[in-house]
């Protein structure tokens, strides 16, 4: 077990800064077993627990000179969940623990400060009233608003002892009314705090927060009790949260956000819109570099004690209480991929980290973030209002005023989520919505830290809008937008505009080029792309394609123009009227490899040859069938009765892949013309070279393979004689059904390499039509029947077994196999692993997933 376990990430990392003799509020850590003990026996505490926590207050006690519960010299406390993994936000946290009228009283005396005594006072008792007795926060929300507006206040600065004196009167009744439990005895107070943060533990909210970063519920959150530190005792106060680098840039620069006069909580849930750290050459007047310079200095220094303690960037929550500096966490900063790789990089030349560490740092998945969309600003428009650019990459959608609706619109569209703030309930809704939009909060709000892990684009703090979410519209300036209307956003900016915008696709940073190269250097395993466009041949080479590993010919047949004419080939009710469609095919089919090959000219093509489920070529609606029978003329009565005896069942697993090349050998012959032809043409007219592969799909039996490849072999020596060459390529299978896993030894022999179609082995091996599969399993992964989506994460017992047997089988009786993947698992880090393990050459994956699959291939090496 690693220190995390037991202190969790926070207490753990209060321990290391108290080795480090850095200044931290005394307190000590209740570790996670208390939480895994509190679960096993039914919400109770230790038998000895309390006489252990009143050892470890005395302790503090002694440590801070003050007492827990004394009217003259009161110890205030903080409560604080924190898991092994940390969850920003979405567990419980009490501060001002220990606080009732004497006690307040006290603190008035001792700090000769009415409005910090009564500020601190009214915190604790929102913050226990919500979290401890589950009071709805709104009770206390509203009863804060309306009394602002009886007094005349509109900033929080405002806020006098009157105004606080009415907000205690006010929460203490709310609690009364509320609850029939005593709230006002310390030692009381703090064992409910502890029960209530074990609770948040399991809330609804951290349980989503839990699947969707696919984090264990073991092994529970620890707690830690602290001495209070304030950082609302008035202007020489403070309270922030800085990074030790640029957490969206990856500049290297401390980076953050404090304010003056508050508590932590202030600045994470955005209620205020706070100061920068930096003054940002002087730009930011009210930065802490400009205002209190000497502490600055202080946490300059410590950041940089911390970050190469840790030799990675940190993010740190600090208070400043009367001008004294405290820091209550760092922990490892969550960051954009776009700083990942900057700060990975930066690091390797800074002789911090190896290049190995620098990829191991690379969530590969989080690089979608870089290969998505921008807006392009050469077609400029102008926006309506601007916010903070909280988190990069442009969206268009819908806007919608709640997680609510989020949910319920995005469905059929895509949605923009516009919230004053958000709160870690909305994070459901955040999920769902293409982009978030806030009125409040800074670059560390909540909605900040959770785009920016979720990889959305998000706008915050923009504060010129207007938000009416009960008339669910928002203004800005003149214009009126309304939910339901289309709006941009740019979370790189923090430009928002009206309506759709032109976007572009991303561009590589020099960084990401340089971590790609590196992740090159390291890998075994190649990585192709499945692309059969030319489209798909340049943006799979720009991504750093090794090749094509799937070209399926169907896909080529996907327009309004060929359609038709593959219908006649499918059709054709004799072998004349085939032969007759297979020729107006064929020319097409040259057209279409020769601009593939000439793309990819010294780079390995998988052609693999016709593989259509039939039934999506064949004509559904009156008109089709109509316009068919009249281009093959033939009366409509003759097509419907060929469209009744081609009519399956089940055609995933009918006239399909080799099964076609069985029955209608004139088409894959055909094919076959077509790209030797195409070769030859791009010889002669370029002198370019292809270096081609060409594969049968779906073989179940090796009498099926050797049908085929005699024709083919007859067909290549016939096309050979005709242009006096010879053609060099190599041959091969697809092994995607189980039969054919098994059987692989026999296979083998008949080829040079093996592509594995995980998709159609996963179809078969679980016996689950991949097209059918949404209509049971979210039951199934609801119910914990399946733990993940076999169709996206291989199955490494089931599939993978049959994907291990079948190579062994097959270098047994061909040592010089090839063997590649080519299903969507070869975009799927956790499968790549796999793939890596079991000695396969080549993954091929979509173009997009190219720079994902090259970094995991790499990290499966290291
Ligand atoms: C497969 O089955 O994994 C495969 C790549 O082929 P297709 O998806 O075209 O059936
Ligand atoms: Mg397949």
């Amino acid at each position: 077990m690693v220190m995390q376990d037991i202190l969790g990430s926070k207490g753990a990392g209060l321990a290391e800064m108290s080795n480090l003799n850095l200044p931290i509020p005394n307190g000590f850590t209740i570790t996670t077993e208390l939480c895994n003990y509190f679960y096993q026996n039914n919400y109770n505490l230790p038998k000895d627990f309390n006489k252990e926590l009143s050892v470890a207050i005395k302790n503090l006690e002694l440590e801070s000179g003050k007492v827990f519960g004394d009217t003259s010299k009161p110890l205030l406390l903080s409560v604080r969940s924190g898991a092994r993994t940390s969850m920003p936000g979405m567990m419980d946290t009490i501060l001002n623990l220990g606080m009732n009228d004497e006690v307040c009283e006290a603190l008035l005396h001792t700090t000769n400060n009415k409005l910090f005594a009564f500020d601190s006072y009214r915190r604790f008792l929102e913050m226990y009233g919500t979290i401890v007795i589950l009071i709805p926060p709104g009770l206390f929300k509203d009863a804060f608003e309306r009394h602002k507006i009886k007094h005349n206040i509109y900033q929080e600065n405002e806020i006098n002892e009157e105004f606080l004196k009415e907000i205690i009167k006010e929460f203490k009744n709310i609690i009364l009314n509320n609850s029939a439990e005593p709230f006002t005895d310390p030692y009381l107070q703090l064992e409910k705090a502890i029960k209530a943060v074990l609770k948040s533990w399991m809330s609804e909210r951290a349980i989503t927060y839990r699947k969707l970063h696919n984090i264990p519920d073991n092994p529970g959150t620890a707690i830690n009790v602290q001495t209070m530190v304030f950082g609302n005792q008035g202007s020489d106060s403070a309270t922030g949260v800085v990074f030790t680098r640029n957490p969206s840039t990856g500049e290297n620069k401390i980076f953050g956000e404090y304010l003056i006069n508050a508590q932590g909580e202030d600045v994470v849930s955005g209620t205020r819109t706070p100061n920068h750290i930096t003054s940002d050459d002087n730009k930011c007047t009210y930065s802490m570099q400009n205002t209190m310079p000497e502490l600055f200095e202080q946490l300059q220094e410590i950041c940089k004690k911390l970050e190469l303690h840790y030799l990675d960037v940190q993010d740190i929550e600090f208070t400043i209480e009367s001008g004294k500096l405290y820091l209550l966490q760092t922990r490892i900063a969550k960051r954009t991929a776009l700083a990942s790789i900057k700060i990975a990089t930066d690091m390797v030349e800074e002789k911090l980290i190896s290049k190995q560490q620098a990829i191991m740092r690379i969530d590969p998945e989080t690089l979608n973030q870089l290969l998505h969309t921008a807006i392009d600003y050469s077609q400029l428009k102008t926006p309506i209002a601007k916010g903070l650019p909280a988190s990069p990459g442009a969206a268009t959608g819908i806007v919608v005023f709640s997680p609510y609706d989020a949910e319920k619109m995005s469905h059929h569209h895509k949605v923009i989520l516009v919230r004053h703030d958000t709160s870690p309930d909305d994070i459901n809704g955040m999920h769902i919505s293409s982009g978030i939009l806030t009125k409040r909060g800074g670059m560390t709000s909540h909605a900040a830290v959770v785009a920016r892990g979720m990889g959305k684009p998000c706008v915050c703090g923009a504060n010129d809008l207007i938000i009416d979410e009960k008339r669910q519209i928002f203004k800005v300036g003149d214009v009126t937008v309304k939910h339901g209307d289309l709006i941009t956003i740019d979370g790189s900016t923090g430009k928002i505009f009206l309506g759709e915008v032109p976007l572009i696709p991303p561009t590589f940073t020099k960084e990401f080029q340089t971590i790609l190269d590196w992740a090159d250097e390291i890998a075994t395993l190649k990585v192709r792309s499945n692309a059969e466009t030319t489209l798909d041949a340049i943006t799979s080479l720009q991504f750093g394609a090794t090749g094509i590993g799937l070209c399926r010919t169907e896909h080529m047949f996907f327009d309004q123009y060929k359609i038709p004419l593959v219908r006649e080939m499918i059709i054709a009710p004799n072998l004349e009227h085939r032969k007759h469609a297979i020729e107006k095919l064929l020319p097409l089919q040259i057209k279409d490899f020769k601009a593939l090959f000439k793309i990819m000219h010294d780079k390995p093509i998988n052609i693999r040859l016709l593989d259509p489920p039939l039934h999506e070529f064949l004509p559904t609606t009156e008109i089709d069938k109509q316009n068919l029978a009249t281009s093959m003329s033939l009366p409509l009565n003759i097509v419907e009765q060929r469209l009744h005896t081609l009519y399956e069942v089940n055609p995933m697993l009918g006239h399909r892949g080799c099964r076609l090349g069985i029955t209608y050998p004139e088409i894959y012959q055909m094919q076959v013309l077509a790209i030797l032809t195409a070769i030859r043409e791009l010889q002669v007219e370029d002198n370019k070279n292809t270096i081609l592969e060409l594969m049968i799909p779906l073989i179940s039996d090796v009498n099926e393979l050797k049908a085929i490849k005699k024709y083919i072999k007859n067909t290549i020596t016939e096309i050979e004689a005709i242009h006096k060459c010879k053609f060099d390529l190599t041959l091969g299978t697809m092994i995607e059904l189980p039969k054919a896993a098994l059987q692989a030894d026999k296979i083998a022999s008949e080829v040079d390499y093996f592509s594995f179609g995980t998709n159609d082995l996963t179809q078969t091996t679980y016996g689950i039509s991949r097209d059918d599969v949404a209509s049971f399993f979210p039951d199934y992964l609801e119910k914990k029947i399946f733990t993940f989506d076999p169709f996206n994460k291989l199955d490494e017992e089931g599939v993978g077994e049959l994907i291990n047997i079948a190579i062994k089988r097959g270098l047994y009786t061909n040592p010089k196999l090839k063997l590649g993947i080519c299903g969507e698992h070869a975009g799927n880090p956790i499968s790549i692993e796999f793939f890596h393990k079991a000695g396969i050459h080549y993954i091929s994956c979509s173009p997009y997933r190219i720079p994902i699959a090259r970094i995991a291939a790499a990290q499966a090496k290291i």
